[in-house]
């Protein structure tokens, strides 16, 4: 006996479970790209900002060397002592003179300035640059590849240079900006053929940024187990409440069926329910099945029930019926509730006389449960009377149900308390 068939064919959960997959895929994936994108963006950032502190800083450096070699180039170059260990510049022509107290001075001009100011930087202060030229007067400052590159590139306009480069398995950060002649520099340098705002050469900047690149790869390493963990967690979480929602939507949807197919007092199938199953049982014996019979059952004087003992009790008795109808039907019978104090039971693959004896089993199980008790305490018995019928060829829901209805009219007429049969 089937009281909650479950032959509803809902809007295919199949379809609907791989729709809500897909949306919880496509809400992750947004997650994930959203969280990554975040801290991508942070990461990316830190790494511009402390590229263009670099660069701001070589800037700096480069136009202070400038200021530094304008000065000295403004005196014509600068004269010191030629004490112990000062070497006259090779490359000038009259590079010392004697003074009037009989010392002797060397010239410092511009370039060696440089390069004496380049060697004490590269010692004390950890990084370096270098004064060079396509054309250099010192054959020690010819430029290295990138410096060329850079000095080709500033012919061409560009204004400034700056890279990156792995040197010996560290990390460097470069900066190269052009050297212009001004008209002090002329004085030495008009015989290389140079005129005021020409490019003579440039300066190169060699900064060893080897721990930021480490501390900024850490930093990446970093912000991305962040963004991995925090997009495992949130990913994690949307599942989670999905399955969750989905879970309680299965509940509500089985709540729903329940309900709309259920008889609220008694829990058997509905009228509703139980006419869908009587068209499905009707297809199967059409498609070959064999021997259907129905029932229709009726409590006798129950409108007296209502009247003698109150509707409360009328129900109780609707209730009991209903479990007697449960306890002895076997679990692919059908029995529901038609209306009011009238059931219909499906009995598939059943003949006649073996439905005839469960309907006769029903009627004496309903009569000998004793609920009802008179006013002197005597078990009042619950009768019903019902009408059987079977399926027979070219009969529809509608010729069954009346067939039986008939045959629970004789039953009625006939002195209730009974079965009687309408075959044809
Ligand atoms: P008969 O033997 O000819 O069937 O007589 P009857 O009194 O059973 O038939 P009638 O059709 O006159 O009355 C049926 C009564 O069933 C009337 C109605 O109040 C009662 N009834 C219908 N549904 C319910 C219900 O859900 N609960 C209760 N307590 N009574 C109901
Ligand atoms: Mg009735
Ligand atoms: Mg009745």
């Amino acid at each position: 006996m089937s009281a909650l068939p479950a032959h509803r064919a809902a809007a295919s959960p199949i379809a609907e479970s791989q729709s809500l997959r897909a949306f919880i895929v496509s809400v992750s994936l947004a997650v994930a790209v959203c969280i990554s994108g975040a801290f991508l963006g942070i990461a990316l950032r830190a790494r511009t900002l402390i590229k263009n502190e670099m660069l701001n800083r070589a800037r700096t450096d480069f136009r202070t060397i400038v200021q530094v070699r304008a000065w000295n180039a403004s005196y014509g170059g600068v004269f010191v002592e030629k004490r112990v260990g000062v070497v006259s510049n090779p490359y000038l022509e009259h590079p010392d003179i004697q003074g009037t107290d009989g010392r002797w001075y060397t010239k410092k001009n511009p370039a060696l300035m440089t390069r004496e100011i380049s060697e004490r930087i590269k010692q004390s202060e950890g990084y370096g640059f270098h004064i060079t030229s396509l054309n250099p007067l010192n054959p020690g400052n010819q430029p290295d590849p990138k410096e060329s590159e850079a000095l080709r590139s500033f012919e061409t306009g560009s204004q400034e240079r700056f890279w990156t480069e792995a040197i010996g398995g560290r990390t460097y950060t470069r900066y190269m900006a052009p050297l212009r002649a001004e008209q002090s520099c002329l004085e030495c340098h008009a015989k290389q053929g140079y005129k005021v705002g020409d490019i003579r050469g440039g300066i190169s900047f060699t900064y060893d940024t080897e721990e930021v690149q480490a501390k900024l790869r850490t930093n990446l390493y970093l912000v991305s187990s962040l963004a991995l963990l925090t997009t495992g967690l949130l990913m994690g979480l949307v599942v989670l409440f999905f399955r969750q929602l989905v879970k309680k939507l299965a509940e509500a949807r089985r709540l729903l069926e329940t309900l709309a197919t259920t008889d609220p007092l008694t829990g058997l199938s509905n009228r509703r329910q139980i006419m869908a199953r009587l068209e499905e049982e009707c297809e199967r014996i059409q498609r070959g099945g064999i021997g259907l019979s129905c029932i229709m059952l009726d409590v006798d004087h129950f409108k007296q029930v209502n009247d003698t003992y109150g509707h409360q009790q009328g129900d109780e008795v609707l209730k009991m019926i209903a479990s007697q109808a449960r306890a002895s039907l076997r679990a692919y019978d059908v029995v529901g509730r038609y209306g009011g104090e009238e059931f219909i039971v499906l009995l598939p693959e059943t003949d006649l006389e073996t439905a005839q004896a469960v309907a006769e089993r029903l009627r004496m199980a309903i009569q000998a449960s004793a609920l009802l008790r008179t006013a002197t305490g005597q078990p009042q018995p619950t009768t019903v009377s019902q009408g059987l019928t079977q399926w027979r060829s070219g009969d529809t829901v509608d010729t069954l149900i009346h067939r039986a209805d008939e045959a629970l009219y004789r039953a009625k007429a006939n002195g209730r308390n009974r079965i009687e049969i309408v075959e044809q």
